[in-house]
């Protein structure tokens, strides 16, 4: 017995130290709150938390760079094709099926109390409205897609009082919510250049830190590269190469880190525990909310998901899960699914045997798109307030925000609490006050962590399936990668 254990933990310590971490770093969280720490013993407490996110950070840009290009290189035009559309269509719908849970959860549940009366001045609402103007903010929120958590933290403060003058006042709002404004040029041409970034607005606001990546601009930029190196053929063979060397020394580096991330695991939470408002001051229809958006996390991601991994693969979800668990923590621990991304490519290649070309594919676009928790999340908050505000949401206006909702997470960064900010779309689109938001912030930052952890394994269970969807193409599929020595 003594033998077998000590192989499990051979086998699994880097996991059970992480769970560990999580444990230890709630306890010494609690624990310290108690001790009333001053804020700059607060901030050297958090350093170590600090650290990792820098590492994981600093780890993004080559990692999506790289793993694009070299994927997609490696693919013939139909298979990548083929990926594309399937892995695309399969991020929406799944999207849109945790946008309909949240929806059902938040109906059953009730959180925000019983009474309701007609929404009057919005039940007359044309759909096309909402729609016409979630493109505009969809636009602007693509175009500031990575950094506007911070500002909107920090700077902003939503304008619009009520209802009624939601959309009049939409455009104004808009520039102070982002706290940007472009100077020159209209919002779709500046969305239309962020897409195709020159290389000094790879960062666009904060250089150095993860914040300020244009995150879409660098996917769209890679994926193109990548088709047209493969269509190269040889002449494209080195910059492939140097890809794939690229790649797997970012995963290698990825796997001497690891073993510092049970250690910063321990004081970002605990860090955060420390920083939060006092748990006192939420209230019970807060709490009941809070407990809506886990009940629906949990059935998308603890059933939903996994069924349909089994269905269409035929193989136990369970194993698959728990090989990306490490994930799952670090998912937890950090808020960010982008941040999350190498420790999500090392558990998928190494536990779950993914086929490196299709991981390499799917996961970077799923960091970016898929966000299934935060999906279901925008959805039962959105209605959580209609409900405090008494306002009784018709058919219509119910589909509206499953679809703005989906279309949120799809604008939504892999960054904390990046949700809070495109709630405001579909607030906005069914005329509900965007002030209300601040109702929701006290929870926030905890529900962000298991969102992030439902995002981070609809993004691994979409590679999963893809693997097993496309096996024929990518069984016959032999592209230059295989020839290449650093991959021996
Ligand atoms: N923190 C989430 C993520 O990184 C995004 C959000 O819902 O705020 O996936």
């Amino acid at each position: 017995i003594l033998a077998r254990g000590r192989d499990v933990c051979k086998r699994n310590g880097l996991l059970i130290l992480s769970v560990l971490s999580v444990t230890v770093g709630c306890l010494l969280g609690f624990f310290l709150r108690t001790r009333r720490l001053s804020p700059q013993e607060i901030s050297y407490f958090q350093f170590p938390g600090e650290l990792l996110m820098r590492m994981l950070k600093m780890l993004i840009l080559p990692l999506v760079v790289s793993s694009l290009m070299s994927g997609l290189a490696s693919l013939d035009a139909k298979t990548s094709s083929r990926l594309g559309i399937l892995t695309v269509a399969y991020y929406l719908w799944t999207t849109f099926v945790a946008v309909i849970v949240g929806i059902i959860m938040v109906s059953i549940i009730h959180p925000g109390g019983a009474a309701q009366k007609e929404m009057t001045e919005q039940s007359g609402k044309p759909i096309m409205s909402s729609m016409l103007l979630l493109s505009l903010l969809i636009s602007r929120l693509v175009l500031t897609h990575w950094g506007v958590a911070h500002q909107y933290r920090t700077k902003t403060t939503p304008v619009v009082k009520s209802p009624t003058v939601a959309s009049e006042e939409a455009p104004s709002r808009r520039i102070l919510i982002y706290g940007v404004q472009e100077e020159n040029g209209s919002r779709v041409q500046n969305f239309a250049l962020d897409l195709t970034p020159p290389p000094e607005v790879v960062y666009k606001s904060e250089p150095g830190t993860s914040d300020g990546m244009n995150v879409l601009g660098i996917v769209i930029f890679s994926a193109t590269m990548g088709i047209m190196l493969g269509r190269m053929g040889d002449s494209g063979a080195p910059l492939v190469s140097f890809c794939q060397c690229l790649n797997e020394s970012v995963m290698k580096i990825v796997a001497v880190a690891v073993w510092y991330f049970p250690f910063g695991i321990v004081f970002l939470i605990a860090g955060k525990i420390l920083e939060m408002d006092n748990p006192t001051t939420v209230g019970k229809k807060l709490g009941f909310y809070a407990v809506t958006v886990v009940c629906g996390l949990v059935v998308h991601g603890l059933f939903i998901l996994p069924l349909l991994y089994f269905f269409i693969t035929k193989k136990n979800p369970i194993v698959f899960i728990r090989g990306i668990l490490q994930a799952l923590l670090i998912a937890l621990a950090t808020s960010s699914s982008s941040a999350t991304l190498p420790i999500t490519f090392k558990c998928l290649l190494e536990n779950n045997h993914i086929d490196r070309r299709i991981a390499r594919f799917v996961l970077p676009v799923g960091a970016t798109i898929n966000m299934d928790g935060t999906a279901l999340y925008e959805a039962v908050a959105a209605i959580f307030i209609a409900q405090v505000n008494n306002y009784e949401l018709d058919f219509g206006q119910i589909i509206t925000i499953s679809i703005t909702a989906t279309a949120a997470s799809i604008g939504a960064a892999g960054i904390p609490q990046a949700g809070l900010v495109t709630m405001v779309i579909v607030l906005t689109s069914v005329g509900l006050p965007t002030d209300d938001i601040t109702l929701i912030i006290a929870v926030d930052w905890a529900l962000d962590r298991f969102r992030t952890m439902i995002n981070v394994l609809g993004d691994a269970l979409a590679a999963g399936i893809m693997a097993h969807v496309c096996r024929k193409d990518f069984a016959q599929d032999t592209g230059p990668e295989k020839l290449l020595p650093c991959e021996t």
